[in-house]
């Protein structure tokens, strides 16, 4: 955009996020490099116009959305700045994405240490919003895993941050949904790996307390452990579904061979799905995304997880089985016009059982099941404003078709995981109440986080839809 031309008027565009629930029509810039970037923080602090960051837009609510003001996109800022295959260590700009990074680093050995459920994210996303990925119990969040990252404040300053330097901000920034500033580079460690291949066990749960019993069995002996829930399953097959473990394989254990399964084109998705072009499947599944149909989606699902023997297992690509949701491009499209939201709360494993029983149950009495439920365990970590409990979460995808009943039924959720002490995840959501977040993070550091956001940005305009819905004293 010229250097004189107004913000106010930057093109105009309507960005919705992931589970298209949510859209608004925001002014929208997209820098090339860093100075571009500095320059639109400083036009907008002149001008008092709130911005709000973006990445790949994954977020499935209003994270990256600015109704009244500015949406910076940095997937342009998008450059591997330098990377180690000794100490696999990478410093990336912002928008470099999940895909790019193991794309360049997997033929070294190297995989990323955490990654969510899809490979579009960009590093600086996953670092705002501290993503967790299938081994959260195991290897913690994104955070657990940045060494140090520059952070560009709306006038200008750019703070270096890292356990020792600026720790606190180190600690609030990631996790902190893009309030505290713009990442610009972000360093961080690889996980090592021998081979481009997972060992993968299904094993079958016919009721929540069974897959919780498998949890809490394989936990120690897992890499990766990730539950799928039949959501419409109810009475005495309520949570009844497939757990899968991974785990890496040992040198010298990869049949193929490293220097083959290490290569970017082994990890491929395959390009077509029953004889169809990937890109086509969506275009089928609509007759699935009703009540009935997923009905007998899910119990096809459940009931072929019910044919090998047990103790079966398999070898599966690292892309093959971290990205499931990448297989089919535009699954969401699927939900129609609607679209749909994803709810996660997180319990402390003390009360999981019970709390995901009640609102499973809870969900099928308001007639509103989920049409996709996941099941993760995760570990506390020392970020600021954190997700992550010593407990379980369960990620939960619901038609939006339905709009009132549907942010009622959540609300009611949320009572009951406040309750239990539990948290959520701004990522995943679209629907949450200011009172929710403050019962569920605690006064004193939501106080903390809004002290620091005073003192990088006084003037307050870094502020996104999600922001001001629940934090609406920043
Ligand atoms: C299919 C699918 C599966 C997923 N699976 C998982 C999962 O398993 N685990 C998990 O934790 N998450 C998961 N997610 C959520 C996703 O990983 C996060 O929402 C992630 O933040 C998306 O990154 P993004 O680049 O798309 O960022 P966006 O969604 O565009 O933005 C996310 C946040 O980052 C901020 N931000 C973006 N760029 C910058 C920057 N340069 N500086 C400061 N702030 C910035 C934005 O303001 C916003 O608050 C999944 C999402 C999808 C669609």
């Amino acid at each position: 955009m010229p250097a004189a031309t107004s913000l106010a008027n930057a093109p105009l565009r309507v960005v919705d996020g992931f589970g298209m629930a949510v859209r608004a029509a925001c002014r929208y810039v997209a820098p090339r490099d860093v100075t571009e970037l500095a320059d639109a923080l400083g036009r907008a602090l002149r001008e008092g116009m709130a911005v709000a960051f973006r990445g790949s837009g994954r977020s499935y609510g209003d994270a990256s959305l600015n109704a009244p003001g500015l949406v910076v996109d940095t997937t342009g800022l998008n450059r591997i700045l330098s990377w180690d295959p000794v100490a696999g260590v990478a410093d990336v700009e912002p928008g470099v994405t999940i895909a790019d990074l193991w794309h360049r680093t997997l033929p070294d050995g190297y995989w990323p240490a955490v990654v969510p459920g899809t490979m579009a994210p960009t590093i600086a996303g996953c670092a705002a919003m501290n993503v967790h990925g299938k081994n959260n119990f195991k290897v913690g969040p994104t955070g657990d895993h940045v060494l140090e990252f520059d952070l560009l404040a709306p006038d200008g300053r750019t703070l270096r941050c890292s356990r020792e330097e600026n720790p606190e901000v180190f600690h609030a920034a990631i996790g902190g949904f893009g309030a505290l500033g713009a990442f610009t580079r972000i360093r961080l460690r690889l996980k090592r790996v021998e081979s481009g291949l997972l060992r993968v066990r299904p094993i079958r749960n016919r009721t929540l307390e069974e897959a919780f019993d498998v949890f809490e069995e394989r936990l120690p002996a897992s890499d990766y452990l990730v539950g799928w829930l039949d959501g419409v399953a109810d009475g005495r097959s309520l949570g009844r579904g497939v757990i899968h473990q991974a785990n890496y394989l040992a040198a010298g254990e990869d049949p193929e061979g490293p220097a083959r399964t290490l290569r970017v084109e082994r990890q491929d998705l395959p390009s077509t799905i029953l004889g169809f072009p990937r890109s086509l499947v969506w275009h089928f599944m609509g007759p699935f995304m009703t009540d009935p149909g997923l009905r007998l989606l899910n119990t096809a699902k459940y009931l072929a997880a019910c044919l090998p023997p047990k103790g079966h297992s398999y070898l599966q690509s690292h892309a093959a089985f971290a990205f499931l949701l990448d297989y089919v491009p535009n699954w969401r499209l699927a939900y129609g016009r609607a679209g749909f939201i994803q709810y996660q709360p997180f319990v402390p494993k003390e009360h999981a059982r019970r709390v995901f029983r009640e609102i499973l149950e809870l969900c099928q009495r308001e007639g509103l099941p989920p049409y996709l439920v996941v099941m993760k365990r995760h570990r506390p970590d020392p970020f600021l404003l954190t997700h992550a409990v010593d407990g379980y979460s369960l990620a939960m995808d619901f038609p939006a078709r339905q709009r009132e009943r549907l942010w009622s039924l959540c609300h009611q959720m949320s009572d009951r995981v406040v309750a239990a002490g539990g948290k959520f995840y701004f990522a995943k959501d679209a629907v949450l109440r200011p009172l929710d977040v403050e019962r569920a993070f605690g006064r004193e550091r939501l106080d903390r986080f809004l002290a620091l956001k005073r003192w990088l940005d006084p003037a307050g305009i870094l502020r996104s839809d999600l922001m001001r819905r629940v934090l609406p004293a920043g």
